[in-house]
This record gives structure tokens, sequence and C-alpha cells, in this order.
């Protein structure tokens, strides 16, 4: 089982103005231009609490803006967001209990692992031994331990992004928000950290919004996938349901295409 102190990412009796327990995260109807240009064109989905979910669409497609708009880094023209149950749409990002891994998140080069993974909970003013605590059981759970007070500049590629993926659960965010977060890595190490990822995900169960353009990579890690198109969602289902009964022609030769 899961243990309890890793799972659920707030407490229930601390989150504000909860409604519904089983829904992640909700966007509706999401507008956005940037000038002329409609980079959202009425985007809509959910994710289940607890759930994976891929969202997955060519470059431009609109992905990354959608996350910047969840973790209220962007602000939609339309539409709103809803996390655990509560209307997000107008917090600023450091109310909405968002973690964040990016690509290009860089750690923090002159802190050590463990400082990198503390960072947040020092910044929420948490006691000394709790954050040992969190940190050592963070540290186990990335597979990191004996590499905790070694500098960044001293891991592989892979490892930093397990850094940056437990520096991000620390503060045991309600939803956490991965962007291409393997995209800079080779194939290889790209694809044990999908595995792991799952594995992880598995034991952990936060909420995940996991965006790629890589077709195999939504196709293994996700319990669901939204297929993003020019800022639409064609398609969004169990990776089985997509490749058996492809709603559009989009997703049809998306899918067909050999990455
Ligand atoms: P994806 O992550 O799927 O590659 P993005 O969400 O980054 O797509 O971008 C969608 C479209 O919106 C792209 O054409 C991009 O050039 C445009 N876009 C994104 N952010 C901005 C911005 N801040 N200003 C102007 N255009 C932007
Ligand atoms: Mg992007």
């Amino acid at each position: 089982g899961t243990p309890v102190s890793m799972r659920g990412p707030i407490a229930a009796t601390e989150r504000v103005g909860a409604g519904v327990d089983d829904v992640g995260i909700v966007v509706r109807h999401l507008r956005k231009r940037f000038g002329d240009y409609v980079a959202l064109d009425d985007v809509s989905f959910e994710v289940p609490d607890g759930q994976l979910v891929g969202l997955l669409g060519p470059s431009g497609s609109g992905k990354s803006t959608v996350l910047r708009i969840i973790a209220g880094l962007e602000a939609p023209d339309f539409g709103t967001v809803e996390l655990t149950g509560e209307d997000a749409t107008t917090l600023p990002t450091r109310q909405r209990g968002v973690g964040f891994v990016f690509q290009h998140y860089a750690l923090f080069r002159h802190m050590t692992v463990r400082q990198n993974i503390a960072f947040g909970l020092e910044v929420k003013k948490c006691p000394r031994t709790e954050i040992k605590k969190r940190v050592d059981e963070l540290l186990d759970l990335v597979q990191l331990t004996p590499h905790a007070e070694r500098y960044p500049s001293q891991l592989s590629g892979g490892q930093r992004q397990r850094v940056a993926l437990a520096r991000a659960l620390a503060p045991r965010p309600r939803v956490l928000l991965l962007d291409e977060p393997f995209g800079a890595l080779d194939a290889k190490v790209r694809e044990e950290l999908r595995a792991w990822l799952r594995k992880l995900h598995d034991e952990v169960h936060v909420t995940s919004l996991f965006v790629t353009h890589d077709q195999q990579e939504a196709f293994e890690v996700a319990d669901q996938v939204v297929i993003l198109h020019q800022g639409r969602v064609e398609q969004i289902g169990p990776p089985q349901e997509l490749y058996e009964r492809p709603a559009t022609p989009f997703v049809t030769e998306f899918l067909g295409a050999v990455n």
C-alpha cells in the first residue's frame, strides 16, 4: 500500500473551499491568444484525482500554454481552472499548490541535492526535524540517498531530473505539472525515466499532468491521454482506446506516425 505520509497532495482539512474529492484538475473552455494568434481555442479536460494524464500533441499545439495557465504563470482570456474542487482561475501561483518539473528547470547549482529538495520546505518555514524527515523520505523515493551531499554538476542528466521531481514533490503539491521533463535527455535515459516515473506515480499517486510531444512516452506513462492539435482537444481516452478507435483524421495520422 501507499504510505499515508506520501499520499494525497494536501489534507482535506487544509483545503480551501474543497467540494469535489475525486477530481484533481479541471480546465474548462480555456482560450488564449497571443496577438492575433489563437494558441488555445476552447480547451476542456479533467485529470481525475490521483491519475497521471498525458497531454500529447505536436510542437506548437498549445501544451505548455495549458500547463502555464494551470500553474497561474499565464492568465487565460476565457475559461476556468479548478484544482481539487477549488476555483483557482485567479489565484496567484504560490497559492495554487502546484509542483513543476520543466525540461530546463534548473536546480540551484550552489546547493547540494539535499538542500535543493529542502528548499521549498524552508521557504514555508517548516520545522527542521520535519524537513529532515521529508527530505530523507524523498531521497529514498527517487533513489538518490547516496548522492544527497553532491552538487548538481556531479550528477547525470537523469539524476538531476529526479532531484527536480523530489524538489517539486517536497511541499506536497496538490497537483504535479511536468512539461517535457525528459526532453533534453538521450533516448536510453529517457526510457529508463519513463518506467521510473510510472513506478513512482504508483507509489505516490499525486495527481499529475505530463506534457510530451512523444506519443510512445505518453502511452507508456499515462492512465489517460489528451490529444491536443492547434489549440484544440482532438480526443481524450486511455492509450488503448486511442489506438483502437482514433476519433479524428488527425489522431489517426498522428498516432500512426513513427517518431
Ligand atoms: P507547445 O508546448 O505545444 O509546443 P506552446 O503552448 O508553447 O506549444 O505554444 C503554442 C503556440 O503559442 C505556439 O505557436 C507559440 O509560438 C505561441 N506562443 C506561446 N507562448 C507565446 C508568447 N508568450 N507570445 C507569443 N506567442 C506564444
Ligand atoms: Mg511546450
